[in-house]
């Protein structure tokens, strides 16, 4: 097995070279929407009727003509470069990364049957692929990029030595220029086994995340002060003349708000993840519909809050630390009783505490759906969760695994000296079949 990983640094071109790489950057998009053009008009003329002509436009494309696929269009690019200059300038394997780039966007759209590629705007073409290397391009501090020479590059984390570079891409954001170098090893890293203490993971839009140990993580503000930032500056942004100086200005300005947010809350991700990984073995989230979620009335707030970003990065930094972690059935996690499992009915959004009317038990709506999820991460796993497994400990069989946590030990003791007599009063059962 192979692992690879995608590094992240930032490079320094000089004046020449970023000209250079704009060039072909520009070079790619238009190569992009010439396939694409090829491929929508290949799908058009089987629109056609066969027994009579639009009165609009027709295409004129013979029925035989096969699809216009990535090998097609990859064998086609010699012939183009003598026919375009342009083509001719840019560095060949760019330019078959970019027709698979196409291609691989038309493979998706057919998978998930929505979301068709649409044509690149001018600059919107942001990073280019050089996918082989004879030789480690990154040496003495620079990076080595094939017909743009050498440049800078920052290593802020060295590159570990049994692994070799693959691939390069580079990106341009906000004026800054990185190089996303994927590496390749041979070395086997087994995924974490599920051990210590378990959290279950509530992820909300009052508190960020609640996890099943209390532990509440507030939903950061300062998002929101930016938004109204950028909305300023795209209103700013609109109103200036198209393809003027005072517009790519106005679109840098823009596109630096749009980093800051996007670095802010990167940073706010990893820290969150840390955090919550720090005293536990085992981390359980719910597994949520987030296209269903990003619809719905609440949407700008959970794009603002990217849900599915945090997710790969808790998964990320869990694999790293040597956490398990799974993702477990989300229906009806806040219409559960964590402590009796019984059915609560549906709550609405404003209720924010969980009351149990069969057990009386009663915490934060976030907490519960938390333990619920807990309790479901360790049921999956075949485990007995400490808080039911607790009777049988103190009669002294033990777990295999333990779930060592004081605070599940009392709320068991105190359940044992609540619950038989309110049952038994409720329902008038023997206590024994109770606990059982
Ligand atoms: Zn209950």
């Amino acid at each position: 097995m192979t692992l690879t990983l995608n590094y992240c640094y930032r490079i320094y071109p000089d004046t020449n070279q970023e000209k250079k790489m704009l060039d072909w950057l520009e070079t790619c998009r238009r190569l992009y929407n010439r396939c694409l053009r090829e491929v929508k008009d290949w799908y058009n003329s089987k629109k056609c009727l066969i027994d009579r002509c639009s009165i609009k436009q027709e295409y004129i494309i013979p029925v035989d003509q096969p699809f216009p696929g990535y090998y097609n269009q990859q064998n086609a690019l010699p012939k183009l470069k003598k026919e375009d200059p342009y083509l001719k300038a840019a560095q060949s394997q760019i330019l078959q990364t970019t027709v698979r780039r196409l291609h691989e966007a038309l493979d998706f759209f057919r998978q998930r049957g929505y979301g068709f590629p649409r044509y690149k705007k001018y600059g919107s073409m942001r990073s280019m692929l050089f996918p082989q290397f004879k030789s480690n391009p990154i040496t003495g501090g620079q990076i080595q990029i094939p017909k743009v020479g050498k440049m800078p590059i920052n290593l802020h984390r060295p590159i570990p030595k049994e692994f070799v570079v693959k691939q390069v891409r580079v990106l341009t954001k906000a004026g800054k220029w990185y190089a996303v170098v994927c590496i390749q090893s041979d070395i086997d890293i087994p995924q974490p086994m599920p051990w210590g203490h378990a959290k279950g993971i509530d992820l909300g839009l009052e508190s960020f995340l609640t996890t099943s140990d209390r532990e509440y993580i507030a939903r950061p503000l300062f998002f929101k002060e930016l938004q109204r930032k950028l909305e300023l500056l795209q209103r700013k942004l609109s109103r200036k003349q198209k393809r003027s100086r005072n517009r790519d200005k106005a679109r840098l300005k823009v596109a630096r708000i749009h980093a800051l947010i996007y670095d802010t809350r990167k940073n706010f991700h990893y820290q969150t993840a840390h955090k919550i990984c720090k005293d536990s073995g085992m981390i359980f989230v719910e597994d949520l519909n987030l296209v269903a979620m990003n619809r719905g009335m609440l949407r700008k707030h959970t794009l603002d809050a990217a849900f599915g970003a945090f997710l790969n990065i808790l998964e990320n930094v869990c694999f790293k630390r040597g956490i398990y972690f799974a993702k477990v059935d989300a229906r009806g996690t806040s219409q559960t009783c964590p402590d009796c499992g019984t059915h609560t009915g549906k709550k609405e959004l404003t209720d924010r505490t969980h009351k149990c009317e069969n057990c009386g038990y009663e915490t934060h709506r976030d907490h519960a759906a938390a333990e619920v999820i807990r309790q479901r991460g360790i049921a999956a796993l075949g485990l007995r969760d400490k808080e039911n497994a607790c009777e049988e400990e103190a009669a002294g069989i033990g777990s295999n695994i333990s779930l060592v946590g004081t605070r599940c030990n009392r709320k068991a003791k105190l359940r044992v000296l609540e619950a038989p007599s309110k049952r038994s009063a409720q329902v008038g059962e023997d206590v024994t079949t109770f606990f059982s």
